[in-house]
């Protein structure tokens, strides 16, 4: 389906990176972090996978360049997990060697549940290999993810914490908000104090302001952990708490393949809906 791009800028900063660029920069004014996320998902065929890993890599020369306060994230389907998965680790490890040289890192982002093993399997692999140069995403909503997380706080990995964007069955994921929460606590808690750095990735008011306690009640520094929250979504509760101290990343995507990433926005509050309908009908 093709829809104009116009649609979607709230939440994509650009189709390539010349117009997300200067986005980061300003965000970066505003003593906010980046992390550049190159839209796309579920490449079949090599020669996109091969393309899509040296865009990557071009994207870390870019951020090196023009001395971007911005790290990746990307997608395994992206590098050719549908493929095959040893191929898929080659892509991975290309674009790791490249982070390395650029002192750079890449967090894997966490798919849907049919790739979670995977994911992790290959997340563990690069890790050895490439220590603090690679992270990796748990999703609060999967049951497994209590084990999950065992492993990354006994590996003291770089964990990016979120509920899950991904429509789960109930035989594999909380659907609750109440128990989503409080699996996120659980979580959360087990990473600021079992590994060197959090990123808690939400925009819920009421896990922010829960992180905060918990930091302050346990004494844990603000630099021990930072919040991150997507392009497009409550920037001023990211200049508010940049303001209190704290650290905070924004996930900017680009690209021109922003239909997938944009449904799942739209899919998760009415409000983005209304805010899409709403500046249709200003155009
Ligand atoms: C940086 C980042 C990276 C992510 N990476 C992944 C990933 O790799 N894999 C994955 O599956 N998912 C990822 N996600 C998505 C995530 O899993 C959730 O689907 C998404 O963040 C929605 O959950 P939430 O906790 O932000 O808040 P929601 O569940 O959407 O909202 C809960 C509550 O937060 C408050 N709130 C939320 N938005 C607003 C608003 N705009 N204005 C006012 N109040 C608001 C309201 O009180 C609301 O009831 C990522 C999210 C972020 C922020």
């Amino acid at each position: 389906m093709q829809l104009p791009f116009f649609l979607a800028k709230r939440f994509v900063a650009g189709e390539d990176f010349s117009h997300a660029a200067p986005k980061v920069r300003e965000l970066n004014e505003k003593g906010i972090s980046v992390t550049l996320d190159l839209l796309g998902e579920n490449v079949t065929d090599r020669e996109t996978a091969d393309a899509t890993t040296r865009e990557y890599c071009e994207l870390l020369d870019g951020i090196h360049e023009q001395e971007l306060d911005s790290t990746i994230s990307i997608k395994l389907t992206m590098l050719g997990l549908d493929i095959d998965t040893e191929y898929c680790r080659q892509n991975l490890f290309t674009l790791l060697d490249k982070a390395r040289e650029r002192d750079q890192f890449v967090r894997i982002d966490m798919e849907g549940s049919d790739y979670t093993q995977r994911t992790l399997d290959l997340f563990f692999d690069a890790r050895k290999k490439y220590g603090r140069h690679v992270g990796i995403v748990i999703q609060a909503y999967l049951y497994r993810s209590r084990e999950d997380i065992a492993a990354l706080v006994h590996d003291k990995a770089d964990v990016r914490l979120c509920k899950g964007a991904y429509n789960e069955p109930s035989s594999l994921a909380y659907k609750n908000m109440t128990d989503i929460r409080a699996v996120f606590k659980e979580y959360a808690t087990e990473l600021i104090k079992g590994t060197d750095f959090t990123r808690i990735a939400t925009h819920d008011d009421h896990l922010i302001e829960w992180t905060k306690r918990f930091a302050d009640e346990n004494a844990i520094p603000k630099d021990k952990f930072e919040f991150q929250l997507l392009y497009g979504l409550r920037l001023s509760t990211c200049e508010d708490l940049v303001d209190e101290g704290y650290r905070v990343r924004i996930y900017v995507p680009y690209g021109t393949m922003w239909l997938p990433y944009f449904s799942r926005r739209l899919r998760e509050r009415k409000e983005n809906i209304w805010f899409i309908l709403s500046n249709m009908f200003r155009k």
